[in-house]
């Protein structure tokens, strides 16, 4: 796609620091310099979120995505990891090419904390009701 940035990125017409490349995927490090080896990991066949992306690109990519989490805890002294994708604005998407964060984690290291607040406005009934698909 001619205006994507991360199309760009994979053709080679943008710089990145690379970390991973197979015939489907690929997968670099996140600019945003906000923790040590944020990386995304991409399908190089463009789609906007894993709402459009096909099944067996949804499966190759996340097949990279454990290929990668294990290297780094396996190999590069992680210990664990949070791997992340956003779907549209509202969830804090904003490149519009599917793509896993990937966070590696140390014990204690306090980079990433997802929200513990309890802000439900529903009861899990209530949801549950809202949301069943049987
Ligand atoms: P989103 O919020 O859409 O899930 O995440 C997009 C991510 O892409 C952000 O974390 C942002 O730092 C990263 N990003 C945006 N532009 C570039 C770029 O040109 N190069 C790299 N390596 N990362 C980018
Ligand atoms: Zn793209």
């Amino acid at each position: 796609m001619d205006d994507c940035i991360f199309c760009k990125i994979i053709a080679g017409k943008i710089p990145s620091y690379k970390i991973y490349e197979d015939e489907n995927v690929f997968a670099f490090l996140d600019i945003a310099e906000d923790a040590d080896g944020h990386t995304l990991v991409v399908p190089k066949k463009h789609c906007r979120s894993v709402l459009d992306c096909g099944e067996t690109e949804l499966a190759r990519t996340m097949s990279a995505v454990q290929k990668i989490t294990a290297h780094y805890i396996e190999r590069c002294g992680f210990e664990g990891a949070n791997i992340l994708s956003f779907a549209e604005p509202c969830a804090g998407q904003t490149v519009f090419h599917l793509h896993f964060h990937i966070i590696p984690r140390l014990t204690g290291d306090g980079v990433f904390e997802f929200p513990k607040i309890k802000k439900c406005k529903h009861t899990l009934e209530a949801m549950r009701q809202k949301l069943a698909m049987y």
